[in-house]
């Protein structure tokens, strides 16, 4: 065998696809990986094939289908008051994961560092790593309900730093960022040579009437992002992997320089489909609504267990904390795997999410579901005996 030099020797399968796997080996209710157990719209899947009878079947554009720009650029200004222009600002992407690797990839040279708030989503440090930057983590607790310690933020900045990344609503916390998060963080990066790339994957999954502080809304911060979202949360389709960057012109022509290459275009019959379903703008403008409902049943049944629950203002998830349940101490990674094999629910342990694998026993469940299913795994935690 030729030998090669792993370019990620820490990495493995990442937790979700264990998971998920485990969870269908064993026959649990799948609460572990973010994603809808019912369908998205008939009527978008029609929008789909009639965009394929039409014969929208071969290479869209390299940025995306016009039309689905164009609604994109609308629901942006609509939402956020910012305008980007569709030609040299807005591009679509095969999913969340690809625009965010493609940004930092595009942005990043050896020895850039970037700071990194974890618990994190697990590809922002393998991308940061394979285009030889640095990680710069700053561990958030669930004591202070995970908010940012922008002193601290300060204290890692230095000449090296060239990029923060951001995501609000979070996953796995469902934490969001507030106005004062706003105030300091545009205060630190003013005159500063730093990037921002703003994961904003659950940009629509925001509840108690609380508002999303979009980088788009302000201007200082939005010249310096990249924005990044997903159509699979907005249409309840994660297994299309459509999402879109937004970014001002002189970062978005670095952004096509990778893009191009690593995926050329989207598939064009979807984007043509999701650009006549978008026409309705209810379709984003009810989903706080429609996820909220489903957070506040599962929060009340969980209420019933005895996991003590963490807040949740935004995004697929409620996290709960078992740590005065187990007396040995249990590692969050053995009780999500015994609660998965033993109760029959699978979920993700949070550890995972820190490059340490600091553990503060804390559990993540996804609520995208069904409220059958969010009755039923509830009953099995209720039932579990520990
Ligand atoms: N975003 C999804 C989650 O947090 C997982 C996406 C993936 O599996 N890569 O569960």
């Amino acid at each position: 065998m030729t030998s090669i030099v792993s370019k990620l020797p820490q990495v493995g399968t990442t937790i979700f696809t264990t998971m998920s796997a485990l969870s269908a080996e064993v026959g649990a209710i799948n609460l572990s990986q973010g994603f809808p157990d019912y369908n998205c719209s008939p009527e978008l899947i029609e929008l789909v094939n009639k965009a394929m009878k039409d014969g929208h079947n071969q290479y869209a554009p390299m940025a995306g289908v016009k039309a689905l720009r164009d609604e994109i650029a609308y629901k942006t200004k609509k939402l956020y008051g910012a305008d980007y222009d569709p030609d040299t600002e807005i591009t679509v992407t095969a999913g969340g994961t690809q625009a965010i690797f493609t940004a930092i990839t595009a942005v990043i040279n050896p020895n850039d560092e970037v700071i990194v708030f974890e618990p994190a989503f697990d590809c922002y440090a393998p991308a940061i790593k394979l285009a030889g930057g640095v990680v710069k983590s700053l561990e958030l607790e669930p004591g202070n309900n995970y908010r940012i310690d922008w002193t601290m933020v300060k204290k890692l900045i230095n000449n090296r730093t060239k990029l923060i990344i951001l995501n609000s609503p979070h996953n796995p916390t469902a934490t969001i960022l507030h106005q004062e998060d706003i105030d300091e963080l545009s205060a630190i990066v003013k005159d500063q040579d730093i990037l921002i790339l703003s994961d904003e994957v659950y940009e629509h999954l925001i509840y108690d009437g609380e508002i999303h502080h979009s980088m788009a809304r302000y201007t200082e911060l939005q010249q310096r992002s990249f924005i990044v979202a997903s159509f699979g949360k907005l249409l309840h389709a994660t297994g299309w992997k459509i999402g879109y960057c937004l970014a001002p012109a002189y970062l978005m022509q670095e952004f096509r320089k990778v893009h191009q290459f690593l995926v050329f275009s989207v598939n064009s019959a979807m984007q043509q489909a999701i650009a006549e379903y978008l026409k309705d703008e209810n379709i984003y403008l009810n989903l706080p609504a429609f996820f909220q409902e489903k957070r506040d049943h599962f929060r009340k049944g969980l209420a019933e267990t005895k996991f003590e629950l963490l807040p949740s203002y935004g995004s697929y998830f409620q996290s709960v904390r078992y740590g005065h349940l187990t007396n040995a101490n249990e590692a969050d990674t053995d009780f999500a795997l015994r609660l998965t094999k033993e109760a029959g629910v699978a979920c993700i342990p949070t550890s995972v999410f820190y490059t340490q694998g600091t553990d503060h026993k804390v559990l993540r469940f996804c609520f995208a579901k069904r409220q059958e299913t969010l009755d039923d795994a509830v009953n099995r935690l209720i039932d579990f005996k520990l």
